[in-house]
């Protein structure tokens, strides 16, 4: 059974590939490795023993998606993380942002309809609930104004997703994940995040620093309305995240899902602050983290967590790795990095 993994060399993408073939599935990426490395299928090849057949292009080349997915032939689903990710930089880079993010959900859609494939997994983002009144979030949550333009663009995505359902001629059954914060790696240490250049994420920031290539971790702000003043986000193991896109694409081939489009929170359903992840850090790998506190990041929501009950009932979906084992596996993968 093919399935299209858009993105499919990126951090999330290429766990979610290994997790994919080792269920069964054949894995078919399509990524233009704007912001990952070639190196990354040599690591699947290593984790999986075979060679997972790749398509260097881009998603928004509509022309492109055609071929592949007539060359391949019997693509039964697509999952589509292909996307740009860093908040910071979509406030710098906005139209950027819309264009890719937005430009390349369009241009697949419209692919996929006339190529008569109807299954979509796609990547969503707690970044769409805002600054939420009320935590944890649940799916009913509310969405607030996002609070850049990277969110935005997810809130996008969600309404054009639920606005091509909604159409009369509609033949796609979709199911939205809205991740929380994925991190840690592959315990193989042959994949993980490859963030080029500063770090914009907490987690490779203090594996970085730990390893020497930084200096020092700043953390942004200690004077939150949080317990200890530092933001409070959930961090959930990369692995256990691509797990749940395993069970989403079960749900959707199987024609489960009660509705046209369904949405899961993807996370631990606990919240955890910055000072309590670099102590967990220090603990889980014996390094002592050097840092300080600093002004508080724009853009940044003070603190948000999953409910993740839907996805326990609904997808059968629960994480499994604590924030301590994520860590050490961020930590492992570093120090692979690092030969
Ligand atoms: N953070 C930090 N210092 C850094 C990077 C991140 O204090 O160098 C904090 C950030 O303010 C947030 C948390 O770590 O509270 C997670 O940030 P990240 O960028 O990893 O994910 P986000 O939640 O913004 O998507």
């Amino acid at each position: 059974m093919k399935i299209l993994v858009t993105g499919g060399a990126g951090y999330i993408g290429s766990h979610t590939v290994v997790e994919l073939a080792q269920a069964g599935y054949e894995p078919v990426i399509v990524d233009n490795f704007s912001n990952s490395a070639t190196s990354v299928l040599d690591g699947l090849r290593a984790i999986l023993g075979h060679d997972v057949t790749c398509h260097r292009i881009d998603c928004g080349n509509a022309e492109a998606l055609h071929q592949v997915f007539k060359a391949e032939g019997n693509i039964q689903g697509v999952i589509h993380f292909a996307a740009f990710k860093a908040v910071g930089e979509s406030v710098q880079k906005p139209l950027a942002y819309f264009d890719n993010n937005v430009g390349s959900l369009l241009t697949l859609l419209e692919v996929m309809k006339d190529e008569g494939v109807t299954n979509l997994v796609f990547s969503s983002s707690c970044t769409v609930y805002g600054i939420p009144d009320q935590l944890p979030v649940t799916e009913a949550t509310p969405t607030k104004p996002a609070s850049s333009p990277y969110g935005r663009t997810k809130q996008m995505c969600e309404d054009i997703v639920h606005d091509t359902s909604g159409a009369a001629d509609n033949t796609l059954h979709t199911i939205l994940l809205r991740y929380f914060n994925p991190i840690g790696a592959h315990e193989s240490a042959r994949i993980g995040e490859l963030p080029l250049g500063t770090p914009n994420n907490l987690v490779p920031f203090i594996t970085q620093t730990a390893a020497g290539i930084r200096e020092k971790l700043t953390i942004f702000g200690n004077d939150y309305d949080t317990p200890d003043g530092t933001n409070v986000r959930d961090y959930i193991h990369v692995v256990d995240l691509a797990k749940a896109h395993i069970a989403a694409v079960q749900r959707l081939l199987d024609r489960r899902a009660s509705d046209i489009v369904e949405t899961f929170n993807v996370g631990t359903g606990h919240g955890n602050s910055v000072l309590e992840v670099v102590k967990t850090f220090e603990e889980a790998t014996g390094q002592k983290l050097n840092y300080s506190i600093g002004p508080r990041r724009v853009g940044d929501v003070p603190a948000i967590y999953a409910d993740a009950t839907k996805a326990a009932e609904v997808l059968g979906f629960k994480t499994t790795t604590s924030l301590r084992d994520s860590l050490a596996s961020a930590w492992k993968w570093q120090l692979a990095l690092g030969k």
